[in-house]
C-alpha cells in the first residue's frame, strides 16, 4: 500500500501503487494521491496533463474537481448496479424474515396442537406383543394387559382407551414395540404418570412428548449432569405446572410433583 494523504511530490520513501516504483523528487511528472481510495500513482501512471495536475496540486478546500485512480473510477461507473443489487437483496431479506416468521408461528402453533393432543396419551413399553394373527384378538390382548398394568397404579378404567403400536411390525424374537394408549383425558394421562413409581419397572410407562419435548427433555438431563459434575447438590427435573424444570430439591413444595 501506498502512501496516504494529500496530493504531494514522491519522496524516495514513497511507492506508486501502481507500478511500485519509488518516487523521484526530482521529476517533472508530479505524482498525485487518489481523492477516493488515497493510493498514491507516480507521473507515469496516472496520465494527467501538467495544466490538470496544476488543477489537483491545488489544495482539497479550494477546489471542487476529484481526482480518481482507474480502480476508483470504474467502481463508481459499477456504484449504480451494485447499489440495485444491493436493494434487491434487501427486498429478498426482508421477505426471507417475513417468510421465517411465518414458518416459526406455523410451527409453534401446530407443537401446541401436538402437545395438547399428546397430554391425553401414555406410552407403554415391554409389553409382549401378541402372536395370534388375528387382528381383534392382537388388540384384545393389548388392550388386556395395559388395563393390567394401569390397575396397578390408579384407579381408571381404561378398557375401552384406543391403542396402537408404533412403527412397523417387526420380527418375533424383536423387542415388543411401544403402545401408544390413548386416554380419555389429561388428568387421567396425568394421574397414571404421577402414580407409574407405584410399578415394579416405572420406566414402561412414559409421556407421549412431541420430538421437541423430548430434544428440551435431553438438553435438560446434559444441564443437570454438568451440574452435578461440577459439585452442585440437590439438584433435580421435576415437571413444573407441566414443564420439566431443573430445580433445588428444598425450594419444592409438596404441591409439585413429579411426572
Ligand atoms: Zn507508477
Ligand atoms: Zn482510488
Amino acid at each position: 500500500m501506498s502512501a496516504k494523504g494529500k496530493n504531494r511530490s514522491p519522496t524516495s520513501m514513497e511507492k506508486c501503487s501502481k507500478c511500485n516504483k519509488a518516487g523521484n523528487p526530482a521529476d517533472k511528472k508530479l505524482s498525485i494521491t487518489c481523492d477516493c481510495c488515497k493510493d498514491l500513482l507516480c507521473g507515469d501512471c496516472h496520465g494527467l496533463s501538467p495544466t490538470e495536475i496544476r488543477v489537483f496540486e491545488l489544495k482539497t478546500v479550494a477546489r471542487v474537481v476529484t481526482f480518481l485512480c482507474a480502480d476508483c473510477r470504474s467502481t463508481m461507473t459499477q456504484l449504480p448496479s451494485i447499489l440495485k443489487k444491493l436493494n434487491d437483496l434487501t427486498d429478498e431479506v426482508q421477505q426471507l424474515r417475513l417468510r421465517q416468521n411465518m414458518m416459526a408461528t406455523e410451527a409453534a402453533v401446530h407443537e401446541l396442537t401436538e402437545r395438547k393432543y399428546r397430554a391425553q396419551n401414555i406410552i407403554v413399553y415391554d409389553i409382549p406383543e401378541s402372536t395370534s394373527e388375528n387382528i381383534q384378538e392382537k388388540k384384545k390382548h393389548d388392550s388386556e394387559e395395559v388395563a393390567k398394568l394401569i390397575r396397578g397404579v390408579c384407579n381408571i378404567d381404561c378398557s375401552k382407551a384406543k391403542m396402537f403400536r408404533l412403527g412397523a411390525p417387526k420380527s418375533a424374537d424383536a423387542p415388543p414395540r411401544p403402545l401408544k394408549v390413548i386416554l380419555k383425558s389429561k388428568s387421567e394421562a396425568l394421574a397414571v404418570l404421577r402414580n407409574k413409581g407405584k410399578l415394579s419397572k416405572p420406566g414402561s410407562i412414559k409421556a407421549d412428548l412431541t420430538p421437541l419435548q423430548r430434544e428440551y427433555l435431553k438438553y435438560l438431563r446434559e444441564e443437570l449432569d454438568k451440574r452435578i459434575s461440577s459439585g452442585e447438590k440437590d439438584v433435580t427435573i421435576k415437571y413444573i405446572q407441566g414443564q420439566p424444570k431443573i430445580v433445588k430439591n428444598k425450594i419444592l413444595s409438596n404441591s409439585q410433583k413429579n411426572c
